[in-house]
C-alpha cells in the first residue's frame, strides 16, 4: 500500500521512472498489477484532465512520427510539456521494430519537458483502448499538459482515438488525382483539422490543389462539433512550414469550443461512454469466468458451430447460467 501511494505521489511530482512504471503497471495482464493500476488511477483521479488532447492520424508514410517532432519541438520551445502515446500495436513511433527514420523521433523523445510511449506489441483492441486512456490520466497527473494520441489511418483505431481527444488532426499526402486519396469517408469525417504535409520542393503546388480539394469536399461534411468547421491546411513537417500555426488553430479551436460549453459537453460524453465501454468489458469477463458459464460453454459453443442452436437462444442461455451474477 505504502509503495502504491508513493508511486502516484512520485507521479504527480513529475517523475518520469515513477510514470514509466505507472504505464507498466496498467499494460500489464497481471491481475495484482492491475489492482496497483487501479489504485493509482483513483488516487491521481483529481490531477487529471488539465491538458489539451490531440489525435494524430494519417497512413503510414504520410509523416506522423516528423510532424509530431516538428509540432512537438515547438510546443516544448513555447514551455509545454508533450506526451505522444501510440494507438496502434502496430506503430512504429519509437522503439519499435523499425527504427531508421524514427532516429529524430528519439532525439525529440529524450527532450526534457516529452514523454513518448509506443503500444505495446500484441495487445488487442479493447486492450489498446483502455491501457491508452489511463495512461493518457496519468501523464496528466504528471504534468503533461499536451496529450498527442498517435494513431495509424487504419481500421478502428481512429475511431477509437477520436473517441479520446478533444481535437482529431488527420495528415493526409499531396495527391495530383481529383480521386480523394481513397480516404474513407468515415476518416475524414472524424477529423478537425486536416493537414496535407509534404507542402514543399515539387510537391508544393500539389499540395495546394490537394487542400482547395479538401477544402470543397468538406464543406458538405458535418463535423465533430457544432462551434467548429474542420479546417484544411498544408504543412510541411521536414521545413516545418505550417506547423506552428497548427497550434494556432487548436487554440483557437479550443476557445470556440469551451465558449460554446462543447467542451465541457464532449468530455463529460466521453466519460459515459468510457464508463459504458469498461462496464460491457467488465461484464464479459465476469461471465467468461463464472463456473456455471464455463461448465457449459463448450456444449453450447459446438451446439451453435454445427447449426444445432440458434446464435440468439444461445446467448440466452449463456446469461441464464450467468444469472447467479452478483
Ligand atoms: P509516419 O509513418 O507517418 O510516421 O511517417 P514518417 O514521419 O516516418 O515519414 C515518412 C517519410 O516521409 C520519411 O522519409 C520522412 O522524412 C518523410 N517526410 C515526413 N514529413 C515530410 C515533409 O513534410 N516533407 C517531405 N518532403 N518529406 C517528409
Amino acid at each position: 500500500m505504502v509503495e502504491r501511494l508513493s508511486l502516484a505521489k512520485q507521479i504527480l511530482d513529475g517523475s518520469r521512472r515513477a510514470l514509466a512504471k505507472g504505464i507498466t503497471a496498467i499494460e500489464s495482464s497481471r491481475r495484482d498489477h492491475r489492482d496497483t493500476a487501479d489504485e493509482i488511477l483513483q488516487e491521481l483521479l483529481p490531477h487529471t484532465g488539465n491538458s489539451i488532447r490531440i489525435g494524430i492520424s494519417g497512413a503510414p508514410g504520410v509523416g506522423k512520427s516528423t510532424f509530431i517532432e516538428s509540432f512537438g519541438n515547438h510546443l516544448v520551445d513555447i514551455g509545454h510539456n508533450v506526451a505522444v502515446l501510440a494507438v496502434d500495436p502496430s506503430s512504429v513511433i519509437t522503439g519499435g521494430s523499425i527504427l531508421g527514420d524514427k532516429t529524430r523521433m528519439q532525439t525529440f523523445s529524450s527532450r526534457e519537458n516529452v514523454f513518448v510511449r509506443p503500444s505495446p506489441a500484441g495487445d488487442t483492441l479493447g486492450g489498446v483502448t483502455r491501457r491508452t486512456r489511463e495512461s493518457m490520466l496519468l501523464c496528466e497527473a504528471a504534468g503533461f499538459d499536451v496529450m498527442i494520441i498517435e494513431t495509424v489511418g487504419v481500421g478502428q483505431y481512429e475511431t477509437i482515438a477520436a473517441d479520446m481527444v478533444d481535437a482529431f488532426i488527420l495528415l493526409l499526402l499531396p495527391s495530383a488525382g481529383d480521386e480523394l486519396q481513397g480516404i474513407k469517408r468515415g476518416i475524414t469525417e472524424l477529423a478537425d483539422i486536416v493537414l496535407v504535409n509534404k507542402a514543399d520542393g515539387d510537391q508544393k503546388m500539389i499540395a495546394e490543389r490537394t487542400v482547395q480539394d479538401y477544402r470543397s469536399a468538406l464543406q458538405f461534411i458535418k463535423g465533430r462539433h457544432s462551434a467548429w468547421q474542420p479546417v484544411v491546411a498544408a504543412c510541411s513537417s521536414l521545413d516545418g512550414h505550417g506547423v506552428t500555426e497548427v497550434w494556432d488553430q487548436l487554440i483557437e479551436m479550443q476557445l470556440a469550443l469551451k465558449e460554446s460549453g462543447e467542451f465541457e459537453t464532449h468530455r463529460a460524453e466521453q466519460s459515459l461512454a468510457w464508463m459504458w465501454g469498461e462496464t460491457t468489458a467488465l461484464v464479459l469477463s465476469d461471465l467468461k469466468d463464472d463456473p456455471s458459464v464455463r461448465e457449459s460453454v463448450i456444449s453450447i459453443e459446438k451446439a451453435v458451430l454445427s447449426g444445432a442452436m440458434h446464435p440468439k437462444l444461445a446467448a440466452r442461455r449463456l446469461l441464464e447460467k450467468f444469472k447467479g451474477y452478483t
